[in-house]
């Protein structure tokens, strides 16, 4: 048994058992603590198991004189200079350790001839920088992690709750959280649980752009909507990464990982958009590919923001979609087969088997999809001035702004800035997780009051709270379909909230949204079982991603620049083209990204008001790298 605080055995809850939610749970037991594991599902099928092409860290060992250095800036300016730097520097000094923690763990890293970790190129960078399991990395640090908290598992010190949803968040009279409300998904039966802590590890949001996404049908978002009803405040959700390969389906998109060019896969587009020949049957001379030309320094390994821009203009603005449709090509036939069955034989087997086609004798028709939301539950850090990293001793790092409320990984907003590379995220989700995990026990340490001594009526009433908004579902006679309703969100969130954004357009999603929530009051269910009701559980769930829309749609309106993510052409100012540090005109430029810089590198807080999500800004630290130079992959 852990040890104790106030006399009493502090309760820890960990709500997600992704790579994030893992790391935090193991950090925790291992200080002593036990620890309530939700998950909606078995914890070993979270969607971090889907990644594919790998984590970052600086092993170097392809003697390219990489630097943790290197890694910093590339991670900051990948990300427009948009999140704060303490704790950038501080995850890519921990990366290189985390792989060698990942390895103890049995992680089967992809290796060289020699026996090397093998590294691949990712996007935005110039150095190999990318460990990787062949394409299903994620899978392979999922299992590594997942057996260690069974180990505590089994040892009385975890106790998982699957299939297990988060409904809402418990308070003492001093408005510390003090614990949570949730519902069996078989039983339906509702329940409130004490907690001392809360750390929010759920994942992402993707779902709020219907079909168009990536992510499964677990990354919702609802769980971080429900804490910002309550009080949390979300930052910069305006920030949503389109990834630029990912294969179309009727159900959904999915993901063939920026690996396929980090090995050397090639996106182009016929010249003649009307060109209905088998790709393999036109001219080199005949097909052109844009990001070489138009970023020859990167080519097709720019950051996703740039890729995702190229092919939107290559398509909807030069019109040069294959066969007029938005489609452009990921070629790999030009590679060695063997090589490219070692490297991606993951996503390979994905394509074949939802498109039929083979990636190795035809090239892949791709276009950009919702992917990653770089914005998520605002959470705190302590800077060490010593290091300019981050003091991990602090309580305050991923603190969410509610007393004993954290977050971890994709759920919170804290790494990746206005863009995320590639490759990053494991990385961030595992290294937030381990932070998180520290920093609750640093809290507990210094608890105040115990959730033992709570009254039982407190989580009784809260509970009845939430029952009597299931029963009023399961009763509804509405006649909204919360299907059609997603459907109809995610095409609202796809055509006015994506890739390009304009205000008369977002005026008009913000309008949009509100109807659809307005909507959202009057679903009925078509199944009123009282037994795994899944309608239930999504129809919630729904509600939820409209409100959460309604926030990202609010602080893209708000915002009138563009930076990484979020493009409004109106706003643009870009590099004058041909012109290079050292150009009169370049100096003007540089001279008006710097005023733009005063007035918007600062972080977008939403809290949430009845009258719809209030909006303001803070400072981000930018001591590490100071914005001097300007993002420029040409
Ligand atoms: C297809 C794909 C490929 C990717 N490839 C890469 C890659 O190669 N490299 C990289 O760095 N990143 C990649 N990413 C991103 C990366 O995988 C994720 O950002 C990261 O794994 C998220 O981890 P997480 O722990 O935050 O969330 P998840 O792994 O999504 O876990 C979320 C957990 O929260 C639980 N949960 C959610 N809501 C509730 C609720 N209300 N109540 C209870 N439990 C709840 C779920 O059950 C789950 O256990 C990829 C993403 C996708 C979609």
């Amino acid at each position: 048994m852990g040890f104790r605080v106030l006399n009493k055995y502090p309760r820890v809850i960990v709500i997600g058992g992704g790579l994030g939610g893992l790391w935090t749970t193991l950090k925790i037991v291992e200080a002593g603590f036990n620890v309530e594991l939700f998950s909606l599902f078995e914890v070993k099928r979270s969607h971090s198991v889907c990644a594919q092409g790998g984590i970052n860290a600086v092993l170097d060992s392809k003697g390219q004189r990489d630097s943790v250095r290197q890694h910093v800036i590339d991670t900051v300016k990948g990300g427009s200079y948009l999140a704060n730097q303490p704790p950038i520097l501080s995850m890519c000094e921990e990366a290189p350790g985390l792989i060698r923690t990942f390895e103890r763990m049995g992680v089967t890293f992809s290796r060289t001839a020699e026996g090397l970790m093998d590294l691949r190129l990712f996007g935005g960078v110039k150095n190999k920088r990318t460990c990787f399991a062949g394409a299903s990395t994620g899978q392979q640090l999922m299992y590594g992690v997942d057996e260690q908290v069974r180990r505590y598992e089994a040892l009385g010190k975890v106790q998982k709750h699957e299939w297990w949803e988060f409904l809402s968040l418990i308070f003492d009279s001093k408005q510390y959280c003090k614990g949570i409300v949730a519902f069996d998904l078989r039983s339906l039966e509702v329940k409130g649980f004490r907690a001392d802590a809360v750390v929010i590890a759920t994942g992402g949001m993707g779902q709020v752009y219907g079909r168009r996404t990536t992510n499964s049908t677990s990354s919702t978002g609802a769980a971080a909507m429900r804490c910002f009803r309550q009080g949390a405040r979300l930052a910069n959700t305006e920030f949503f990464q389109f990834h630029p390969t990912a294969m179309l389906g009727d159900d959904k998109t999915r993901l063939m990982s920026e690996a396929a060019r980090g090995e050397g896969g090639r996106i182009w587009v016929p010249k003649n958009p009307r060109d209905t020949r088998d790709p393999l049957t036109i001219p080199e001379s005949e097909r052109f590919y844009f990001l070489e030309d138009w970023y020859p320094s990167y080519g097709n390994t720019v950051p996703r923001d740039i890729a995702c821009r190229a092919i939107w203009k290559a398509v909807r603005e030069l019109e040069l979609g294959v066969g007029g449709m938005d489609k452009v090509y990921l070629d790999l036939t030009h590679l060695d087969k063997k090589h490219v069955v070692t490297r991606l034989g993951a996503i390979l087997d994905i394509y074949r088997k939802f498109h039929g086609t083979d990636p190795l004798h035809r090239p892949m028709e791709i276009f950009p999809s919702a992917h990653y939301a770089m914005g998520g539950l605002w959470i705190d850090y302590e800077k060490d001035p010593q290091t300019g990293g981050i003091n991990y001793a602090s309580s305050r790092n991923h603190a969410t702004n509610i007393p004993g409320l954290y977050a971890s990984g994709e759920c919170d907003y804290g790494y990746h800035g206005a863009n995320r590379l590639g490759a990053n995220s494991l990385l961030s989700a595992s290294f937030s997780g381990r932070v998180a995990g520290e920093s609750v026990v640093a809290y507990l340490q210094g608890l105040e009051s115990c959730c033992e001594e709570l009254p039982p009526a407190l989580y009784a009433r809260e509970a009845e709270r939430e029952r009597e908004i299931n029963d009023r579902l399961l009763s509804s006679t509405g006649k909204e379909n919360p299907y059609r309703l997603h459907e109809n969100l995610g095409n609202l969130m796809t055509t006015k909230v994506g890739v390009v954004r304009d205000n008369t357009t977002l005026d008009l999603a913000c309008k949009q949204l509100r109807e659809l929530e307005e909507r959202s009051q009057r679903i009925g269910l078509g199944d009123s079982s009282s037994w795994s009701n899944q309608s239930l559980a999504y129809a919630r769930q729904v509600q939820e991603m409209i409100q959460l829309g309604a926030v990202i749609a609010r602080s893209a309106r708000a915002r009138d620049e563009c930076r990484g993510a979020h493009y409004k052409p109106a706003y643009d100012l870009p590099i004058p083209e041909g012109k290079f540090p050292g150009d009169p005109e370049y100096a003007d430029y540089l001279s008006k990204w710097k005023t733009k810089n005063e007035r918007w590198l600062k972080t977008t807080l939403a809290e949430y008001t009845e009258d719809g999500p209030a909006i303001t800004y803070e400072p981000v630290d930018t001591t590490l790298v100071p914005p001097e130079h300007p993002r420029d992959y040409r």
